[in-house]
């Protein structure tokens, strides 16, 4: 990777993981999931709330953890605002096979956009134990569309 694409990536993790958007609690929240990250510590509670046709009106979360897991939750909710729970777990499945490999073979161009977003985040592959601190929020916004109540763990 270039330098000055590394350095903007980390910039951007950065960033989000120091000032993470949709970072509150959504009181008239329609979904609500709990995700746990036990390698690393990363918490966080999810909160969704739905449109009447099912897509993402909005979508927040609250937690501590580490810079990785704070960045990806904090652009997880930018991508997925507005969405369809169906785009959402694509883009989820697309990511989780980003942060795993550096790269997302099977991604289709009808999404390529949301995943340029997620790219910053590529760069975990490299550290296979900081993977699960990636993927956890959108195991947790999985466990709040499936409306289980269950906690998600990074698996
Ligand atoms: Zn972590």
């Amino acid at each position: 990777m270039f330098d000055d694409l590394r350095d903007l990536y980390q910039e951007v993790i950065l960033d989000h993981g120091r000032k993470p958007r949709n970072f509150r609690r959504l009181e008239d929240a329609d979904r609500t999931a709990r995700g746990d990250n036990p390698m690393c510590g990363d918490r966080m509670e999810l909160f969704l709330k739905l449109r009447e046709d099912g897509g993402i009106e909005d979508v927040a979360f609250q937690g501590r953890g580490c810079a990785i897991s704070m960045a990806s939750a904090s652009l997880m909710t930018e991508t997925v605002k507005g969405k369809q729970p169906a785009e959402a777990q694509a883009l989820g499945e697309q990511f989780r096979s980003l942060a795993m490999t550096g790269t997302c073979a099977e991604c289709g161009a009808s999404l390529a956009d949301e995943m340029e977003r997620l790219q910053p985040l590529s760069g975990v592959h490299e550290f296979p134990s900081r993977v699960k601190c990636a993927t956890l929020a959108w195991h947790t916004l999985n466990a709040a569309l499936d409306g289980s109540g269950k906690e998600a763990t990074s698996e």
